[in-house]
């Protein structure tokens, strides 16, 4: 009988010939050990968009508020990020995924207007 051993955690295998890991948990930390550079990369700016959206709808729950840019900098938002722009006469809207908004500065207070993304944007 040949034995076999997890890809991932080195244990002997038991069962089917054709297994190559343990379970599930082994197949998916091999499979994360080994992926090539630019996928961290993008994993991590996915995780930073993911960031900047849940901050924006928890701040602007029914899809519109305005807001101090400094509460949302205090939670860590990451104005470097987002996933599209729109522009309007009035101004740039950044959006992060399904949610966006536009800088406004009133009187030298920063402030920025969250807003739930349109159909037309
Ligand atoms: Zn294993």
């Amino acid at each position: 009988m040949q034995h076999k051993f997890c890809l991932s955690c080195s244990k002997e295998l038991i069962g089917r010939t054709d297994k190559k890991f343990c379970d599930s948990h082994c197949r998916a930390t091999f499979h994360n050990k080994n992926k090539p550079p630019h996928e961290y990369y993008i994993l991590e700016i996915n995780g930073i968009l993911r960031k900047n959206r849940s901050i924006l709808s928890s701040l602007s729950p029914e899809g519109k508020t305005t807001i101090r840019t400094s509460l949302i900098k205090s939670l860590g938002f990451n104005f470097n990020y987002f996933t599209n722009v729109f522009k309007t006469k009035t101004g740039t809207y950044y959006l992060c995924y399904d949610y966006g908004y536009l800088l406004l500065n009133n009187k030298g207070q920063e402030k920025m207007l969250i807003i739930k993304k349109q159909d037309y944007m």
